[in-house]
């Protein structure tokens, strides 16, 4: 259930409502939109049934949420989100790319795809440490020295850094390093580190499971949501279909979708969404059309040398000419790319 405070109410008012829901057992999640304040009761909806909210001043309406997600909703928090990460905006209309190899492997192909990412317009650097490996004899990551090479690049370059955290074992060193903190498909469920993320003070880009529904994937940003965090990007990724054409079928519905149910921003990751570079251009541009705050690409010097998923990965010459499509695909559409000064977006947020 939600409350909708009257615009214009006061502290006053809401501080005494609060008390009141408090009283009921309830827990107490306030939204401050730019136009309305609205008020989010989460606990045993049987505490406050029939409970007399309209008659407190300053309410204007309840609404009842139909969906098992709240804190994720639109209807408690109608203004999209917009996340800061160091002065780089993700959400609200502005488009964000973050590219980088799959994984991090040594210095020279680290930095050099750093600084073509960043020469061609990308704003955050990815790039795995920890590696969720299909087999156990596949490379790894190089782990905590990965993470390091990673920071080096942020010095180098001002890209901001995104790397996937694993497990909860290593929160804190990855902490350390990750300006924004990638939890892959295969973890989207894995509900104690999702706990655990809600506790820290860092983004959380939270990839969809491969067999995950809409909802499920919004279920898992509401467990880092209700703890605490309220900085969740979720990132779209492809799902297992019967189609082996392709690695996986990138669930471009899951971006109107996402933006209908949610306010929070969605990224496409068209590189294993497909598996395949050939593909990538085309679903990156169908990823931007179709809505989304940005793209994740993997992007490598080498892809036949590639540790880990070359056969999906640009070259730093394919990224730099998918780049110059996107900037004119941005243009045409009203957009704006995050850090270049340009007329503000006219797409609905
Ligand atoms: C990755 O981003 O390299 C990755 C492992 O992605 P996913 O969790 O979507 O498979
Ligand atoms: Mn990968």
């Amino acid at each position: 259930m939600v409350i909708v405070m009257r615009k214009g109410a006061t502290e006053q008012e809401l501080e005494t409502l609060k008390k009141a829901i408090q009283e009921l057992g309830m827990q107490v999640h306030v939204s401050k939109g730019e136009e309305r304040t609205i008020v989010g009761l989460i606990g045993d909806k049987r505490n406050v049934e029939g409970f007399p909210f309209t008659s407190y001043p300053g309410v204007e309406s309840v609404v009842h949420v139909t969906h098992p997600f709240k804190l994720a909703s639109r209807d408690f928090h109608p203004d999209a989100t917009l996340i800061d990460v160091d002065g780089v905006q993700i959400g609200g209309g502005s488009i964000v790319v973050m590219a980088g190899p799959c994984s991090v492997e040594n210095r020279d192909q680290l930095l050099e795809t750093a600084f073509a990412v960043k020469q061609a317009g990308a704003q955050i650097l990815r790039g795995g440490a920890f590696k969720p490996r299909t087999s156990p004899y596949a490379f790894n990551g190089l782990g905590e020295e990965g993470l390091k090479l990673l920071a080096e690049a942020r010095e180098l370059t001002g890209l901001k850094i995104v790397t996937e955290l694993m497990d909860i074992e290593n929160l804190d060193l990855v902490l350390e390093y990750a300006d924004i903190v990638q939890i892959g498909a295969r973890n989207m469920q894995n509900f104690p580190l999702l706990r655990e993320l809600g506790r820290i003070n860092k983004p959380v880009m939270l990839k969809r499971g491969l067999s995950a529904t809409i909802e499920e994937w919004l279920m898992a940003a509401e467990y880092v949501l209700s703890g605490g965090n309220p900085n969740v990007i979720l990132c779209e990724r492809g799902i297992r279909t019967f189609e082996t054409a392709t690695r996986n079928t990138l669930d471009l519905n899951a971006v109107p979708v996402v933006r209908r149910l949610s306010h929070l921003p969605i990224i496409v990751d068209p590189s294993h969404g497909t598996g395949v570079a050939g593909y990538v251009p085309a679903m990156s541009r169908a990823g931007i059309a179709a809505g989304s705050d940005g793209l994740m690409i993997e992007v490598h010097p080498n892809p036949a040398k590639a540790l880990s998923d070359g056969a999906q990965s640009l070259t730093i010459q394919q990224f730099a000419s998918l780049m110059q499509e996107i900037r004119a695909l941005v243009a045409a559409l009203g957009l704006r790319m995050e850090g270049v000064e340009e007329a503000a977006g006219v797409r609905s947020v």
